[in-house]
């Protein structure tokens, strides 16, 4: 078989990168051995302000430009809802937030998201005694759902093969570089944590950062918003809710915790005064980089390897951005974006 590109890896990035192929008619083929779920556990939410220190999101304008229409393009493919407009409450824990939310308000990068009033009114089920601050042009994209589609997708076109990529069985020549019976002209390792394992991208400073989630079913909580406040709840629908997300710099496994079930379990309670049953629990690891910026371009010394991974605590933002300077550079050669590049760490 002879194809453009191999693709490693099917989260956002590899879908990202897989559909800005499809838009400019070059073949593929996809490896997927179901190593990491960050994409597929992801809470998915998108929102320019980091909702800590009332702050902009770097570069989160840009790429919900591209985002927003790239998630469109994905709905009218699949005849199918994934991305979903939902304000944010943000409940203030002191008057000083309080103070910083009004301040924040003004910045110029900030004021289309934040509405400048403190809200006061109670929501059933939810203690927020110095109200709340609301935040608009926020949402989530249901990943699993999307992946899920892209994968059958896929699969049913014969572009995917469900099984590990061996980084030991290829052979890099100048022009192509052949995997047992394929032929490509290039690859792109888009394999989140997994990179850890791939010996030509693995000197890259990636920091794992697992997190944990719950699902849990609250007859009594009536919310159309996702909530922040100790950790976030976000609306499912039929009153089931996301509960999450953990921050983890030690555990090198996707695999859920009873420490994890049980910090949500008390950050949840100290906001939350309805009875609820915690239906599910995910985990998974955030590919996240050092300096919280993402990881294209390619090998120093193997230019038909290219890499685009580092999508951290914000993939659904990012990734179709990144596919789209990665796919300029590798067939336009436009310079990537210096802050998205991997030139910034050199190869020892
Ligand atoms: C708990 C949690 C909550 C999150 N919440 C949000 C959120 O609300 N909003 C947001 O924007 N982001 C969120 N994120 C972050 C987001 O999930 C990541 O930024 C994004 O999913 C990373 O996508 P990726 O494709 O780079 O990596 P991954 O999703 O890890 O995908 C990599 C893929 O490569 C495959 N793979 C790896 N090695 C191989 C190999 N050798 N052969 C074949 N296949 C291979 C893996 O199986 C996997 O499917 C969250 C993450 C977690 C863990």
């Amino acid at each position: 078989m002879k194809v453009d590109y191999i693709i490693v890896g099917l989260g956002l990035a590899g879908l990202a990168f897989s559909k800005e192929l499809e838009k400019n008619n070059k073949s593929f083929i996809v490896f997927e051995n179901n190593s990491q779920n960050s994409s597929i556990v992801a809470g998915g939410v998108y929102n320019p302000v980091i909702l800590k220190r009332f702050t902009p999101v770097w570069e989160a304008k840009n790429q919900l430009e591209i985002a927003i229409p790239f998630y469109s393009e994905l709905e009218d493919q699949f005849k199918k809802k994934y991305n979903y407009s939902l304000d944010i409450f943000r409940i203030f824990k002191s008057i000083e937030e309080q103070n910083n939310w009004f301040i924040a308000t003004d910045h110029q990068q900030l004021s289309e998201y934040m509405i400048p009033k403190i809200e006061n009114s109670k929501i059933k089920g939810i203690i927020s005694n110095y109200g709340y601050g609301k935040l608009i042009n926020t949402g989530w994209v249901d990943t699993k759902n999307l992946l899920e589609d892209y994968r059958n997708y896929l699969s049913i076109n014969k572009k995917l093969l469900q099984e590990d990529f061996q980084y030991t069985t290829f052979n890099i020549q100048e022009n192509s570089i052949i995997y047992n019976s394929i032929t490509c002209s290039k690859i792109v390792f888009c394999e989140g944590f997994g990179i850890k394992q791939n010996p030509y991208f693995n000197y890259l400073p990636m920091q794992e950062a697992k997190g944990e989630l719950i699902i849990i079913h609250a007859p009594n909580l009536n919310v159309n918003a996702l909530i922040k406040a100790a950790v976030f709840v976000l609306p499912l629908g039929d009153n089931y809710y996301k509960i999450g997300a953990t921050f983890n710099w030690n555990h090198k496994t996707s695999i859920p915790t009873d420490e994890g079930k049980n910090e949500l379990k008390e950050k949840l309670d100290t906001f939350i005064n309805v009875p609820y049953k915690i239906v599910e629990q995910l985990a998974g690891i955030r590919p996240t980089v050092k300096d919280r910026r993402p990881l294209l371009g390619t090998h120093p010394n193997y230019p038909n390897l290219a890499v685009l991974n580092g999508l951290g605590t914000r993939g659904v933002m990012i990734a179709p951005t990144a596919a789209k300077q990665l796919y300029n550079y590798l067939e336009n050669k436009i310079e990537i974006n210096n802050e998205y590049s991997i030139l910034r760490f050199l190869k020892n």
